[in-house]
């Protein structure tokens, strides 16, 4: 195919699971130019019927808590048992630098060479939202495409651990024992977002303060998820480079799979995700909207001085800003 493939070869391509079509249509989707939008969004409507069966599992952690280890690792089982596994990844250096780490090939030499395993890096992109919505759309390209497991690699760091949270089914934090790590995972929230927790790099020297470890986190949970909860997210140990406990971690994935399954909650899930999209990416073009409107540009200098002047009350100035937006939005109720 030399010449731009339309609309109808992009989807029955990918259908087919032919790689270079699924190359191609994710870097569409990817493209900043305008006139790739529209077709990107025709691609995709004629991919969403046929997405949504995989299993879609976020793996999170800090730089060097053994992401890239541990995914080599656990795709491979996972093709070996007969899954075709797709790695994504939403990384918020991304959108500051334009390159990307996550989801490096060179960092997944196995796996990128198997060919019931996809890897595609981290997508390029102004802001955090506009790099996750486009994971997003290439999680729909990957099921239609047949992969039935999805891994969201990201970054323990704020934001983008929110974001990648809100596109998956289970969410996996992954964690390192040591002196501090179980009270920081506990004041960066990130026990609320988990849905099972992993003291990686179990092995060696490291064993027993990863089962200690093991302790205070599911301590820590008790708070969270008093007895009787739908789910108690489990914390377990694995060892990325040796394998231990890789086949407890994708059976506590799968028990959480079946639990969503069965109590109902996974369509709620998904339809709550979907809504909540659709609202993150208004309120993103309404942001963008705002700082680039030439009425507010010009207003706001002389605005933030008077508020810094304490001549202007911050509500004030507020209403003159979005008066400046659009007359409209200054009426709303309150
Ligand atoms: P990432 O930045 O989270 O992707 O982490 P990497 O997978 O690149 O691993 C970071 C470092 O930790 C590397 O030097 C790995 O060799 C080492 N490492 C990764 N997994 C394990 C593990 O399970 N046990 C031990 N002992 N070291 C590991």
């Amino acid at each position: 195919m030399r010449q731009a493939p339309t609309v109808e070869d992009y989807v029955a391509g990918v259908r087919a699971g032919h790689r270079p079509t699924l190359a191609r249509a994710i870097t569409l989707i990817e493209s900043e130019q305008p006139a790739h939008g529209e077709k990107a969004q025709a691609v995709l409507a004629g991919l969403m019927p046929h997405a949504g069966r995989a299993w879609r599992v976020g793996l999170s952690g800090v730089p060097g808590v053994g992401k890239s280890t541990l995914i080599e690792a656990l795709g491979t089982r996972l093709t070996a048992k007969g899954h075709k596994v797709a790695v994504l990844a939403v990384d918020p250096s991304s959108a500051l630098t334009g390159g990307s780490i996550l989801g490096d090939k060179t960092r997944m030499g196995q796996l990128s060479v198997n060919p019931d395993a996809y890897i595609r890096p981290s997508p390029a992109g102004r802001t955090l939202g506009g790099v996750a919505r486009k994971t997003l759309e290439t999680i729909t390209v990957c099921e239609a495409a047949g992969f039935d497991v999805i891994l969201v690699e990201t970054v323990g760091v704020g934001q983008s651990e929110v974001l990648a949270s809100e596109m998956v089914d289970t969410f996996a934090v992954l964690m390192l024992a040591g002196a501090g790590d179980e009270l920081q995972g506990i004041k960066r929230g990130i026990l609320e977002l988990a849905d099972v927790i992993a003291i990686n790099k179990a092995d060696g020297d490291n064993l027993n303060r990863a089962k200690a470890a093991c302790g205070s986190y599911r301590a820590a949970l008790r708070y969270l998820h008093p007895p009787g909860s739908p789910w108690v997210p489990p914390v377990i140990t694995v060892s990325g480079q040796s394998g231990d406990g890789l086949d407890h971690l994708w059976d506590v994935i799968t028990q959480h799979r079946d639990h969503l399954s069965a109590s109902g909650a996974l369509a709620e899930k998904r339809s709550a995700q979907q809504i909540g999209w659709m609202w993150r990416l208004v309120e993103d073009r309404l942001r963008e909207a705002l700082r680039h409107d030439p009425k507010v540009s010009a207003a706001l200098p002389g605005l933030k001085q008077q508020v810094l002047r304490g001549d202007l009350a911050p509500t004030v100035a507020a209403e003159q800003i979005l008066a400046a937006f659009g007359g409209a939005l200054s009426n709303r109720p309150q």
